[in-house]
């Protein structure tokens, strides 16, 4: 393993950098965040002499972005996120990377510190001698993946561009060109307060929010009647959480629910929001709070040329290359959105991903390394 030696490296020092996702609140302690593994990626960069700038998505929050620039009419774009989830019900040592039995074990091995690594190493190679290069190289280390995609979002706003997208995520270094989006939203329904006893004096939001919820339920029936996209299948709906009500002997005048919608590519934010407006019609007093995620769905040709020459170059390495769909939301949608054709692909299985002993096989990242330095190299 000694020529990997820089790329276990920068794998093991990621995973002992806790920077777990906040996931929305705001009270947060140690090893929340992104601002330590942020600073770690920039200074790795600059000591390997690759142009680096840093945007701040929110404070301690920061985006690293880095360009290898070899003259190429064309640019690569290999995005990866610095978040993890937490680690409270880890069984393992979460930000002790240790190897065993060709594994890597540690919070964020697999996702998705191990595509990071490698998109690293990658751009390190190429810092002092980009002559070899096919393309230019984007190399973006984003915030916020876990919960809000807004790193994604703050790099596309401070002008990131490519011909071509590559989204490290742990796919068992399949390409994934075809994903759902998500869109998710709070319904909100409102009525008047009063004593329990007197309930006629009041007018309960529960109740209302009832209407609405065997509405939602009929639509998510419906949707799910639709045409299938062939790869993946139709839009689904559901209503994973409700809040409502301050005590039992109070008629409640508030009560919210928040609904998770997976979308296909084709489909709009303002499509949805109209379709589920229309399900909910004649029912009174209820309000949709602005969507709080909202990423679209991707479906990358299979004849795309980069996707092409990336399943070419997978073949030549692995034997075999598998170019699939997946049911799970990326950041490779914000990309697609913005018009850049982005696939994902990464060492580790998603399997892996999230769990009380996640790890990466230490074989596939270095394929996956291996696999980047023949696709992006003339
Ligand atoms: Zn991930």
């Amino acid at each position: 393993m000694n020529s990997h030696e820089p790329l276990f490296r920068f794998l093991a020092d990621l995973v002992a950098i806790p920077s777990m996702n906040p996931m929305g609140r705001t009270h947060i302690g140690v090893g929340y965040n992104e601002e330590t593994i942020a600073d770690y990626v920039t200074d790795v960069l600059r000591q390997s002499g690759v142009d680096v700038k840093t945007y701040e998505v929110t404070p301690h929050r920061p985006n690293v972005v880095a360009y290898v620039d070899s003259g190429a009419g064309q640019t690569v774009l290999l995005e990866a996120h610095l978040d993890t989830v937490h680690a409270e019900n880890m069984t393992i040592e979460p930000f002790h990377p240790r190897i065993a039995d060709g594994r890597l074990y540690g919070r964020g091995a697999c996702d998705a510190k191990a595509s990071l690594a490698c998109f690293l190493h990658t751009v390190c190679m190429f810092a002092n001698k980009s002559s070899g290069l096919k393309y230019n190289i984007v190399v973006a280390a984003v915030s916020d993946e876990e919960y809000g995609f807004t790193g994604a979002r703050c790099a596309i706003d401070n002008g990131l561009n490519a011909e071509f997208g590559i989204v490290g995520e742990p796919t068992q270094l399949r390409i994934v060109r075809a994903h759902k989006g998500v869109l998710r939203w709070r319904v909100v329904t409102k009525g008047t307060a009063a004593h329990s006893a007197y309930p006629d004096r009041g007018d309960n939001a529960i109740y209302t929010m009832g209407i609405v919820l065997s509405r939602l339920q009929a639509h998510g029936a419906e949707l799910i009647q639709r045409p299938k996209h062939p790869q993946l299948g139709t839009p689904t709906l559901n209503v994973g959480v409700i809040e409502g009500g301050q005590a039992v002997n109070i008629v409640p005048d508030r009560c919210w629910i928040e609904i998770d919608r997976r979308t296909l590519p084709e489909e709009t934010e303002d499509g949805i929001l109209k379709s589920v407006e229309s399900a909910l019609r004649n029912v009174a007093k209820y309000e949709f709070e602005k969507p709080h995620i909202s990423i679209g769905g991707i479906d990358v040709s299979p004849e795309n040329p980069f996707v092409q020459r990336l399943a070419s170059v997978i073949e030549t390495i692995n034997g075999e290359c598998v170019v699939e769909t997946a049911q799970y939301a990326t950041d490779a949608g914000v990309y697609n959105n913005s018009g850049i054709p982005t696939v994902v692909f990464g060492p580790g299985d998603i399997a892996q991903a999230h769990t009380a002993t996640e790890f990466v096989e230490t074989d596939q990242v270095i394929r996956c390394s291996e696999i980047l330095l023949q696709f992006l190299t003339k």
